[in-house]
């Protein structure tokens, strides 16, 4: 069998079994978006691992290295923030071909430190090797985190209501500029490209929605809603009901998507990249969630459908029309 018959989470399911050979400080390992290590009195370190490899993640020569160096580190800062933790150290290994400019690897660790003093994580090693392909990227982030707030993807329950912290699909749109596909005038054309290249991880959010102790379970949107949602309701052994209409679209990708003939709510829940974190509430506490984060909160938030008992996911549109949501996000070989 091809891993490309088989696809990316399949893959992972298949290795998953058979990891572990001690129980000292374990809490969870594969299947979130950190492993969770301890407790250590009532904190947990949380550890997560992402790599960008040129060709694949970036396209080599089109992305400025001091954006990719702070890319790379955002979408590991991402996951920490999924947890509800709190990002503190960092490590960053390089594969390297061998005729690469020095001054733009300068460029990219500019965009790395920069990354690393906003959310005050320690760069504190890697390694470095040649690479007879394109650039590979890897990063480690060690974070931690009060067990008792730490938020996983298994703890959805029916009835819970589904919250994203800000708009979707712009990464998506940024890409389809950035590939051609679509046109754009300025300033929506950088809006979007920015959205693609300079991800937010939203650290500040995922702390805030720990803190309140009012959510059940919590995941970032690397590879779209449909995706990733799809990971909260099958480790949760729930479903989910979308509201088209509640998917937040900026207004810079309502008018290019419009002026491209494609519709921005579809980028808004396959597009991938938007890291976003999507969460979700018991329904008798959303309300004061809600109202509260409005008030308080770092950002904005959305609330975009409800968790159900029944598995699978459903859209529902305008008028009460349901469909399941066929077409899954982003899979590597998918
Ligand atoms: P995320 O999108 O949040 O980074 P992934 O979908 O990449 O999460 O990974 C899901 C889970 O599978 C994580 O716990 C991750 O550590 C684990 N994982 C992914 N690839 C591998 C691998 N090759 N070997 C072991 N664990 C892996
Ligand atoms: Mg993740």
């Amino acid at each position: 069998m091809k891993i490309r018959d088989m696809g990316e989470f399949q893959f992972i399911r298949s290795i998953a079994e058979g990891c572990h050979f001690s129980t000292q400080d374990l809490i969870r390992g594969i299947g979130d978006d950190c492993a969770v290590i301890g407790p250590y009195g009532e904190r947990v370190l949380l550890v997560t691992t992402d790599q960008l490899l040129e060709g694949v993640h970036f396209l080599g020569g089109h992305v400025p290295h001091e954006q990719l160096g702070q890319k790379a580190v955002a979408v590991n800062l991402s996951d920490v923030a999924a947890m509800g933790g709190e990002p503190r150290h960092l490590f960053l290994s390089l594969a390297i071909p061998e005729n690469s400019r020095v001054e733009e690897l300068h460029a990219f660790y500019r965009g790395v430190k920069a990354m690393c003093r906003h959310y005050g994580v320690n760069l504190l090693g890697g390694d470095t090797s040649r690479s007879l392909g394109g650039l590979l990227i890897n990063v480690t982030v060690i974070g931690q985190g009060l067990e008792e707030e730490i938020l996983y993807r298994d703890g959805a329950r029916p009835g819970d209501r589904i919250y994203v912290t800000g708009t979707l699909g712009d990464s998506a749109g940024g890409l389809r500029l950035h590939t051609g596909r679509w046109q754009a005038e300025e300033p929506e054309a950088s809006f979007l490209k920015a959205a693609h290249h300079r991800p937010v991880p939203f650290v500040e959010a995922g702390r805030f929605i720990a803190r309140s102790r009012a959510a059940t379970a919590m995941i970032d949107l690397s590879d779209g809603v449909a995706s990733d949602l799809g990971h909260v309701c099958e480790a949760s052994g729930v479903g989910a009901r979308i509201l088209y209409d509640n998917l937040p679209v900026s207004d810079e990708l309502r008018k290019i998507a419009e002026a491209n003939g494609e519709d921005a709510k579809s980028l808004a829940l396959r597009g991938g990249e938007d890291y976003r974190l999507l969460f979700t509430v018991p329904l008798e506490r959303a309300q004061d969630f809600q109202v509260r984060f409005e008030r308080e909160g770092p950002c904005e938030i959305f609330l975009i459908g409800t968790v159900t008992e029944e598995p699978g996911i459903r859209v529902v549109r305008k008028g009460g029309e349901e469909e399941p949501l066929s077409a899954r996000g982003f899979d590597h070989f998918g």
